[in-house]
């Protein structure tokens, strides 16, 4: 676990964990998506955890995310945000796709300030603090001088930039990802893996991204969840192995010893999960 101080207050109810998932399961129809999943992620004063998950196709990765985004309701047992149930989206949960999403229509600096403006009420900043907000963010992820660009003028890495961007200007405790860079040419995915790192590093929120590359979850994570064959189930949860990452890029960091042993040990669960699926010991931390 690296630490950090965090440029924004975070807003946690005292003593509640960040998440947790109490005994949960989804169905869509005959489809058993999750089944009985729980899990707490403790809230670490300041601390953000960065936890990455993989799994197999259809194992209900986007089912486990979508569930602390509010956008699925558990078919059994319940899911906590910062120790109240979820029962819809919210602002402190912020969640990025794969697909970029951006607004069309807006420009980089209006799509960044569209969700401060729509949360006015609640937000109460004046033009020129969600201007700044906006510019300051822009600047962190690398677009200074694109503001004014429309989101077909940028690339895609760009165009996904502009979607870290705007989510992280509501400046959401819970930041949920789902293959946030599968659709971008590896040097462009290895560019963001290191802003992305970056950027929680600085401001530590709690960060869940599904991926289907050990490799970036290795690099990304501070904890690896890898789920069994659907109905998913937490097979392992891996930590003690996995090196730190902020101030090192991804390239560099896959070359030392510590890299390539986490990658082998998660390798070699997610194995053990294909190859004995639901059989898999639940909740087991692999040695590291
Ligand atoms: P993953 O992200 O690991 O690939 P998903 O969470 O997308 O898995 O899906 C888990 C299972 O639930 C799959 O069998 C999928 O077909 C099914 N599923 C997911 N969402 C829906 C839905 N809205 N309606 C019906 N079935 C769904």
């Amino acid at each position: 676990m690296t630490t950090a101080t965090p440029a924004t207050a975070r807003r946690t109810t005292a003593g509640a964990p960040v998440v947790e998932m109490r005994e949960v399961s989804v169905r869509f129809g005959a489809t058993t998506a999750l089944l009985d999943l729980s899990f707490t992620v403790q809230d670490e004063p300041d601390i953000g955890e960065f936890i990455t998950i993989i799994g197999p196709s259809g194992c209900g990765k986007s089912t486990l995310l979508n569930l602390i985004a509010g956008f699925v309701t558990p078919s059994d047992g319940e899911v906590l945000a910062r120790g109240v149930r979820v029962t819809g989206p919210g602002r402190d949960r912020g969640m990025i796709f794969q697909q970029y999403s951006s607004f069309p229509n807006l420009t980089v600096l209006g799509n960044v300030t569209f969700g401060m403006e729509i949360n006015d009420h609640e937000l109460k900043l004046t033009r020129g603090e969600r201007t700044d907000r906006a510019m300051e963010l822009i600047r962190q992820v690398g677009l200074e001088g694109h503001e004014r660009k429309y989101p077909d003028q940028l690339s895609g890495g760009q165009q996904q930039r502009v979607a870290i961007a705007r989510t992280l200007a509501l400046e959401p405790p819970i930041l949920l990802m789902d293959e946030p860079f599968s659709a971008l040419d590896e040097p462009t995915r290895l560019e963001m893996q290191e802003l992305l790192v970056e950027l929680w590093y600085r401001r530590q929120p709690t960060i869940f991204c599904v991926t289907h590359s050990v490799t970036e979850a290795v690099y990304l994570g501070d904890r690896v969840f890898i789920m069994t064959q659907g109905p998913g189930q937490i097979a392992y949860c891996i930590r003690d192995c996995i090196p730190p990452s902020p101030g090192i890029p991804p390239l560099v960091a896959q070359e030392r010893y510590d890299f390539k042993n986490a990658v082998r040990v998660v390798t070699e669960a997610f194995r053990h999960v294909l190859e004995n699926g639901m059989e898999t010991g639940r909740h087991g931390p692999v040695p590291g």
